[in-house]
């Protein structure tokens, strides 16, 4: 990935409008269609609001309007540096982190955290080759039980492609009539897609749904048996566990799938040649609701 620094960030939006011209080419890649005159015209910007205006019938058409940052008083530039924070961290960040740097009040940067996260949220289907399933414990405030059962916790179900895109999904328990409909619904069942999970009981009928099946037996210390193991997924709860006890300190089961979110987007964009950032921002532009 091409590494893009909070200077490549100032030197791209060095104010409101640079922002504002961005977000015109990333929504209207060819020009903008007017309704009115039915064809796609010139739009020239109008200086005192965030429109462009045709040059043959005057309409105006906002290049905010349809996406997170229509109707917000928050400068665009700020939007835009908090989408860059989120994109660069690599622990995550915090509400009160968004706050600082951004100097808005709290309840700003908890709004604008929100609305990123939620353009974190993608739906990624059909994992396939070597895919490794866990669960996990996140969360409580005080500690629970060791392992399964945790009092006070979030279970969530992962799934990673290895070298592939990854899932996470807040479950409500580990029951297989839970984990096993993930899995179908989720993987792919190639002829040669493995699915990798540990001994529990709930993974006992993963062949019988049509998937190879290899089983690591954590139980006797069995962490590594050739291929057969779950690491990847274990080390994408380390650092999902390390950012949200350790940059978040805790979080709401209320908004626990929507930190997931964030951080399995930046695993899945690990790879991209374009900065996360850039992946990011033309999120906005793809999710937005076009003007009809
Ligand atoms: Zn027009």
């Amino acid at each position: 990935m091409k590494t893009y620094t909070i200077r490549d960030f100032e030197k791209q939006f060095p104010n409101e409008d640079t922002c504002l011209d961005f977000l015109k080419e990333a929504r209207f890649p060819k020009g903008i269609y007017c309704h009115k005159c039915q064809k796609i015209t010139t739009h020239y910007r109008i200086a005192t609001r965030k429109v462009y205006s045709c040059e043959f019938c005057g309409s105006h058409v906002s290049p905010t309007a349809g996406t997170i940052f229509h109707k917000s008083d928050t400068p665009l530039r700020s939007w835009f540096h908090a989408i860059f924070l989120l994109a660069s961290t690599k622990t995550g960040i915090s509400a009160k982190q968004l706050q600082r740097e951004l100097g808005v009040t709290y309840k700003t940067a908890w709004r604008i955290f929100k609305e990123v996260r939620n353009l974190m949220a993608e739906d990624i289907n059909s994992l396939a080759g070597q895919v490794e399933v866990d669960e996990t414990y996140i969360g409580g405030k005080r500690a629970g039980k060791r392992g399964r059962g945790a009092l006070g916790k979030s279970v969530v179900m992962g799934m990673v492609e290895r070298k592939g895109n990854a899932i996470a999904k807040v479950v409500p328990n580990v029951k297989a009539r839970i984990l096993l409909p993930m899995i179908e619904a989720k993987v792919a069942r190639e002829n040669k897609t493995v699915v990798f999970t540990d001994e529990l009981p709930s993974y006992n009928q993963v062949e019988r749904l049509g998937y190879a099946h290899e089983i690591v037996q954590h139980a006797a210390k069995q962490y590594v048996r050739g291929v057969a193991h779950v690491n990847t997924v274990e080390s994408l709860w380390s650092t999902i566990k390390r950012g949200i006890d350790g940059v978040n300190h805790s979080v709401s089961p209320l908004h626990l799938q929507s930190y997931l979110d964030s951080y399995v987007f930046r695993y899945n964009h690990r790879k991209d040649e374009q900065p996360m950032f850039q992946s990011l921002l033309n999120r906005v532009a793809s999710l937005a609701v076009q003007p009809s």
